[in-house]
């Protein structure tokens, strides 16, 4: 065996610090770069084909066309897109994604968009019932979430929410208490999202391990809190496990520190509340824990508005200012926008407000008493198949993994009976998130059906390596994160290929 080789085998047995400095060595010396390049290339040409099914079957453009097309024939082919690519969400195949999507619900939204498309929130003089809309869907919200006192902003999903909420505790602490190097405390299952926000605006990312039921644990978070800690995040539920961490504990640790808790509720915002009044047991999460100072609640996800829609709720007005952006000196006139963009799509807002006032309190409470009741079901089903093991007690997003099994040949198995759920890892897992579409007639019987014929092809057929599975176990086990990361970067410099 030669050196290279003999390194690329056991460079898992080195402490993580030591593969990072091996692993970008490596990178260099040319023979291992030509494999790795030569790998990502495969990899990528297997992949395309599945990612760009459109290439001989429509017309391509990669410069403008030298003369309009007719309005008819564009409108013609993207109606004949959506007729390809609508079944797998509309029977109910996909984890979370389009989380009502019943046709009557579609065509509402659409006719609230189309009247208000060429509005914009940036010029609130011009629309003045843009305004309107934002600043009670901010309301609404806020009180749903017991925050009667409580403000916030729209913003364009849960990720702008939350990495707006982590820049204002950022600026807030520099401002208050001088803190120049800020550190923010997050459970490792807290969405990438903070990752991202703590890349972005320099604050140190300091992650705490989760217990069995993948809850933050919340000694390892006290352990955290230092004079640079500005805020601690806790997720109502989590993304990967559906798991809700210990706000309460968390909430007592910030008001003795007076540092802020940022609660994800992007996922459970608009579930949770409603799953309480139903008597199901929900932690607390929400305004009524007097150290909760952020929320984020996503309207595009269980809010059953377009994509395209979040809130950001803070628990005072002077929080909310560390937000804010405003510049008086330019010479483009006094600008001051609420959130990152600048121009925003009005329409969106106005098709939330339509969404969030035509269901109301009795049309969310129903929506999610039909969700958690095909969660009973599933979560009822799973715990009778004996190679799988459910992760925690979750309410509606629902994980799973095998000790006997390997679970990405599960998921790669399900995929040929039409599933696109989620394959995780650490641990090594797959999830469903539980939207409307699962609730309609006969989805939850064929799920668990679908589930014990992928357990059943898997255990007959020990010799198949699969296509994905093979590239999830990499890519969950690999030592070598730099090379997973490159990875990603090749296939978004993919997705953006003609
Ligand atoms: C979806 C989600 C987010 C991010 O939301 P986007 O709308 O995709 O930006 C953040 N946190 C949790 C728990 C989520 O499920």
């Amino acid at each position: 065996m030669n050196i290279e080789d003999y390194l690329l085998k056991n460079i898992g047995k080195l402490p993580a610090p030591m593969v990072a400095w091996v692993e970008k060595r490596m990178k260099k010396i040319p023979s291992i770069r030509e494999k790795i390049d030569k790998e990502y290339d495969d990899m990528m040409a297997g992949l395309e084909s599945s990612l760009k099914p459109y290439r001989d079957s429509y017309p391509t453009f990669t410069k403008l066309p030298a003369k309009g097309r007719d309005r008819e024939e564009i409108l013609h082919e993207m109606e004949s897109l959506r007729e390809r690519e609508e079944s797998v969400w509309k029977d109910g195949f996909v984890s979370g994604a389009v989380y009502h999507g019943d046709e009557s619900h579609i065509e509402f939204l659409n006719r609230a968009y189309a009247l208000n498309s060429q509005s914009n929130p940036l010029h609130s003089d011009v629309f003045p019932s843009t305004t309107k809309f934002e600043a009670e869907i901010v309301a609404m919200t806020a009180n749903m979430l017991n925050g009667d006192t409580a403000c916030g902003t729209v913003c364009s999903g849960g990720t702008e929410g939350i990495m707006l909420a982590m820049k204002t505790y950022r600026d807030w602490a520099r401002d208050t208490k001088g803190i120049a190097h800020p550190e923010m405390i997050a459970p490792i299952t807290a969405h990438a999202a903070f990752d991202k926000a703590s890349q972005y605006f320099g604050i140190k990312m300091v992650k705490v391990p989760v217990d069995a039921n993948s809850r933050a644990d919340v000694n390892a978070v006290r352990r955290a809190i230092n004079r640079n800690t500005v805020v601690i995040v806790g997720s109502a539920p989590s993304f990967p496990h559906g798991a809700i961490d210990p706000i309460e504990e968390m909430s007592e640790l910030a008001l003795q520190h007076n540092i802020g808790v940022h609660t994800d509720a992007c996922l459970g915002g608009f579930v949770l509340p409603w799953a309480e009044k139903l008597g199901y047991n929900v932690p607390g999460f929400d305004f009524r824990l007097p150290g909760v100072t952020s929320i984020s609640v996503d309207t595009h996800k269980y809010g059953y508005a377009a994509k395209g829609t979040s809130v950001i709720l803070y628990r005072s007005k002077e929080l909310r200012h560390y937000q804010y952006y405003t510049i008086s000196d330019w010479p483009g006139g006094l600008y001051f926008s609420p959130t990152f963009a600048g121009s925003r799509p009005g329409a969106l807002s106005a098709a939330c407000w339509a969404a969030l006032t035509s269901i109301g309190e009795q049309g969310y409470l129903d929506a999610t008493k039909q969700i958690l009741e095909t969660a009973d079901y599933i979560k009822t089903e799973i715990k009778k198949i004996p190679e799988l093991e459910i992760i925690g007690d979750p309410l509606f997003v629902i994980a799973f993994k095998s000790d006997s099994l390997n679970i990405y040949k599960v998921l790669e198995a399900m995929g040929h009976h039409k599933w696109s759920l989620n394959g995780l890892h650490k641990p090594s897992c797959m999830h469903i998130a539980l939207t409307l579409r699962h609730a309609q007639p006969g989805v939850k019987e064929r799920f668990i059906a679908d589930l014990k014929t992928a357990i059943d092809h898997v255990k007959g057929h020990p010799d198949e390596k699969g296509h994905m599975a093979p590239i999830y176990g990499m890519a969950a086990t690999i030592p070598m994160r730099g090379l997973v990361s490159d990875m990603l970067k090749k296939y978004l410099d993919l997705i953006f290929k003609v």
